[in-house]
């Protein structure tokens, strides 16, 4: 099982705290992983390091970047740190098309990325504008023709901070009690950073490893929620 993934995370930590579990999942099977994190989230989220005297937005920066390859190394996977300003995250061209490129180098089997509508953080919905506008342009013949297009990857939205409040719901629970450990050591990375969220993304991946086991029977104690975008096609249900 050779899954390929781009994961799209608007700050330095979002792809570790929202789909760790998965990466280090797919990277372990053999699968490729591409984590592309458009902001190192230096203004907002980074407030623990800011509290520290004579912090500058230089040394905020590197130690959010120090921190992603860390957790990416950890977790298997190859980090692109397009380091766009965050708080506010803006779209352009130069992003999406970066973006598209990228897709159609990795040919993924899976796109991740943040919700569509989350109140407390504007940056990660454009984070999910920017991935979908990245396949939409991947996909056109008209875009750099002459290279083969993207087909059509269906896109996982993980799981935000407060799901309620985001709209999410949960399509599918992924069983990461293989690499619970690897998930928990790349979130350890983060602990400069954002050392307050790394006890509350252990006790939610075993919440939702309950969920897992009540909706399948299976002995599951931790997992990680996603919510697909697109119907699911097979040859019978999934
Ligand atoms: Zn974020």
């Amino acid at each position: 099982m050779s899954k390929n993934l781009v994961v799209v995370s608007a700050h330095a930590a979002d792809f570790v705290w929202r789909s760790g579990g998965l990466i280090a999942l797919a990277t372990r099977g053999g699968g490729r992983v591409v984590v592309v994190t458009l902001s190192l989230g230096a203004r907002g989220e980074s407030a623990n390091l800011w509290r520290q005297p004579g912090m500058t937005m230089e040394a905020v920066k590197a130690q959010r970047r120090a921190e992603a390859e860390a957790a990416a190394k950890t977790l298997g996977a190859e980090l692109v740190v397009m380091d766009r300003m965050d708080y506010p995250l803006e779209v352009d061209m130069e992003m999406v098309e970066s973006l598209a490129r990228i897709m159609r180098e990795v040919r993924p089997d899976y796109l991740l990325t943040h919700t569509p509508k989350d109140p407390y953080n504007k940056d990660h919905e454009t984070a999910h504008r920017v991935t979908f506008l990245a396949r939409e342009v991947a996909q056109a013949h008209g875009f750099e023709p002459g290279q083969p297009v993207l087909g059509a990857p269906p896109v996982y939205l993980f799981e935000p901070h407060q799901p309620e409040m985001c709209g999410f719901r949960p399509t599918c629970f992924v069983d990461i009690g293989p690499v619970v450990e690897t998930k928990l050591a790349a979130m350890k990375c983060m602990e400069q950073g954002q050392p307050h969220l790394i006890a509350y993304y252990r006790e939610l991946a075993e919440r939702r490893g309950v969920h897992a086991a009540r909706n399948s029977g299976r002995p599951i104690r931790h997992a990680e929620a996603f919510e697909a975008v697109h119907p699911v096609v097979g040859d019978f249900l999934p």
